[in-house]
Parts: C-alpha cells; sequence; structure tokens
C-alpha cells in the first residue's frame, strides 16, 4: 500500500474516531480537532457516510450563515465479535459498532487445555454469538481476537504464547477458513490499551501503560495516544522481565521472569508457600491448598483471612517492583490495573501504590496516577471491538 492511501486510510480513522468520541459533531468542528482541512474533512466523512458508517442527524446551532450539518456515527450499521482468549477462559462479546454489548458470554477452561479442545470451545462460542447477531445492513463486521502472546499481526500467527503452549499457530486463518468473515488479531494487553483508549474512563490520556493481569503479566503500552509496537510489534512483555537472577524456570524459559512473581498464578504459590511454611487460618489449610482458586483468595481476604492478606501484599509488592521498573522507562501519566487484578481490593491497590512511589526514582517528582481499570475484565474485549473497527478501515490487509 502507498503511504498515501495508509495516510488517507488513518486519517478517515482518526475523523470516525472523533465522531465517536464527541458523540454528536459537525464537519467544521472535526476539522479543529483532528488539525485537518475542512476540504479533506469533508472528503473523509462524504466517504464514511457512502460506505454507512457515518450518518447526518440534523442540525447544529448557526453561528451566522448556514446551520451546520452534525454527523454522528451509525451504531447499527452492522455487529462486531470481540474475543478476549484467556490462559484459563474464553470471554466473548458481540457489540454495536459503537462496543455496546448485545450478547456476552464467560467460558472457564483448566490451565495448559489441549489445542483442538480449545478451539472447538472458540468455536462454540463464536456460533452462539453469530447467531445472536442482529440484521444490520453490513451484518457481522469481523471478529477480533486478544492472544496472551507474542502475534505477527501481518499474517495473524500466534508465534509464541508460553502460557497455553502455543507456537506458530496460524490463528486468523484458522477461524477465518471456519466462519468466512474477516479477523483480525493482537497481543491481549495491546488489546486492553486499545479498550481503554476507545471505551474507558481515561481515553484522552495520552501517555499511559495497562498492565493486563490473569495467570500471566503483560502491558499495552501507549505513547502519544498511539499504540507503542515497537521494531517487530513485540513490545510489552513486561511479564518476562527478568527481577531475579536466580529462581526457577519461567514458561517462556528464561528464568526469574516477573510474572511469577506478580500475576494471578504468583498468587496461587504465594498462597502455597505460607501453607507450607505452617501459616494457615479457617480459611486456607494444607487441607484445601490444592484445590483454591486466584478469585476465592480474593474472596477470602476481603472476608478476613490472614493468610490470604498476606499472599496479595506479597504480589502487591512485587508487581509494585516491576511497575516501578516501568514507570522510569516510560514516564507515563497513569498505569491502568486490568483485568483480573481489576478485582483484587482496595488493599492489593494501597500496597501497589505504596511500592512504585517508594520505588521508582520519577514517580515522587510528578503526579503518577495509578487507577484500576473501570472496565474492570471488559478492557480486552472491548478493545478487540475498537481493533476491528480500526484494522478494517486503515490495515484492511491484515484481514
Ligand atoms: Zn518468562
Amino acid at each position: 500500500m502507498g503511504n498515501h492511501t495508509l495516510l488517507k486510510q488513518i486519517n478517515k480513522l482518526l475523523v470516525l474516531k472523533t465522531i465517536l468520541d464527541n458523540k454528536i459533531i459537525s464537519r467544521t468542528k472535526i476539522s479543529k480537532l483532528v488539525d485537518l482541512n475542512k476540504a479533506t474533512v469533508s472528503n473523509l466523512t462524504d466517504e464514511l457516510i457512502k460506505e454507512g458508517y457515518v450518518v447526518e442527524k440534523g442540525y447544529g446551532k448557526s453561528k451566522g450563515g448556514r446551520r451546520p450539518v452534525l454527523l454522528q456515527v451509525n451504531k447499527d450499521v452492522g455487529s462486531i465479535i470481540g474475543i478476549d482468549l484467556g490462559v484459563d477462559y474464553i470471554h466473548i462479546i458481540l457489540s454495536n459498532f459503537v462496543g455496546e454489548v448485545i450478547f456476552e458470554e464467560y467460558a472457564n477452561m483448566k490451565i495448559g487445555e489441549d489445542k483442538e479442545k480449545l478451539l472447538r470451545l472458540l468455536f462454540d462460542l463464536i456460533e452462539k454469538s453469530v447467531k445472536k447477531a442482529p440484521q444490520t445492513p453490513k451484518g457481522i463486521l469481523g471478529i477480533g481476537i486478544g492472544v496472551p502472546g507474542i502475534i505477527e499481526k501481518e499474517s495473524g500467527t500466534v508465534l509464541l504464547a508460553p502460557n497455553l503452549k502455543w507456537q506458530n499457530v496460524p490463528l486468523r486463518s484458522i477461524v477465518q477458513q471456519k466462519f468466512n468473515l474477516p479477523v483480525y488479531i493482537d497481543n491481549e494487553a495491546n488489546a486492553g490499551a486499545l479498550g481503554e483508549k476507545w471505551f474507558g474512563e481515561w481515553g484522552k490520556v495520552s501517555d499511559l501503560i495497562y498492565l493486563s493481569v490473569g495467570i500471566g503479566l503483560g502491558a499495552g503500552i501507549i505513547i502519544d495516544n498511539k499504540l507503542f509496537r515497537g521494531a517487530a510489534g513485540f513490545a510489552g512483555e513486561v511479564g518476562h522481565t527478568t527481577i531475579n537472577f536466580q529462581d526457577d524456570v519461567c514458561s517462556c524459559g528464561n528464568i526469574g521472569c516477573l510474572e511469577n512473581f506478580a500475576s494471578e498464578r504468583a498468587l496461587l504459590s504465594v498462597i502455597k508457600k505460607l501453607v507450607k511454611q505452617g501459616v494457615e487460618d479457617r480459611y486456607i489449610s494444607w487441607e484445601n491448598v490444592d484445590e483454591i482458586t486466584p478469585s476465592r483468595i480474593i474472596q477470602a481476604a476481603k472476608e478476613g483471612s490472614r493468610v490470604c492478606r498476606m499472599a496479595i501484599l506479597e504480589v502487591a509488592e512485587k508487581m509494585g517492583i516491576g511497575v516501578a521498573n516501568l514507570v522510569n522507562i516510560f514516564n507515563p501519566e497513569m498505569v491502568i490495573i486490568g483485568n483480573k487484578a481489576s478485582f483484587f481490593g482496595e488493599l492489593f491497590l494501597e500496597k501497589l501504590r505504596e511500592v512504585i512511589n517508594q520505588r521508582s526514582f520519577i514517580a515522587q517528582f510528578y503526579n503518577l496516577k495509578i487507577e484500576v481499570s473501570k472496565l474492570k475484565d471488559r478492557a480486552v474485549v472491548l478493545g478487540c471491538i475498537a481493533m476491528v473497527i480500526s484494522d478494517m478501515l486503515s490495515f484492511p490487509e491484515y484481514a
């Protein structure tokens, strides 16, 4: 694709996103906000209207002369499927063109599930969503999938997802062949960051780090309003940064990776370590420690379990150290704690903030915000909706 075409497509997406963010807006106002001349904005909005993504909706107030025509995103032009392919779950939504959820399902699965079984569950969930799609002019526009691993976006291949034990899985073509719909894939933490930018509480923050905490740990890094992808598109693998020189081997093959100290998996291993040391209470003991789940640990901590509170504080401390490193490198305005950690509670957040502020060299010199995602565990699926819209308009060749 020529540079000119690419630039035009990116501008078109920018115009669409501006209409979406403002809900209803005139062409003149768009031109001011995105810093493109009126003729360019008119051409782009005309295209968006012709394609059905944008509609004219009445008139605004006149400032002398003709009243301006107002534009709105056509939320019912088509539906989109967003999928968060977790390590121990699949979360799927069907939404309209502005991210309003029409159908949602969350399916748990066991860690290390066989790939064929996992794909069968994925296909079942997609099929269910397809059946729930309402009649719209464009039908289902695409499927976006967030995967916890290293993704080659152009080819739609999962190069390595250590926690799924996947290597070189051509996920896009597998799903495309089955459903005959455009499929876009990306790293799940990147999708989460995109979800926050498009549909989250802090969409206007231009430099942020989104932390996706599940069984593993990943980061989506937004610099100057854009996802930072790095040279090969693999940036953000914070879970596999080394914070311990001597430790067990990580699922990625490295030693001493952060995600073994700062994730749901870490929560489980800290609990086991404590029980082994004889630290028990009426919630956790050697009798039930093997059946305990991360969500049960969080619940028990809220009910007053000393052991669970100790485990949460230890994980918060280690995560704080990892995040302090990120803060030193990127100087973000905000760190958003997302996915499963958005349910970890006030105890966790307080400790995390304390450690980041203690450990980061630069945090004391500016107003760093550390917040829990308001989208909770929906940031990734919503980010997948945003991914379909933006890739469809800017990088149609990815599908
Ligand atoms: Zn690792």
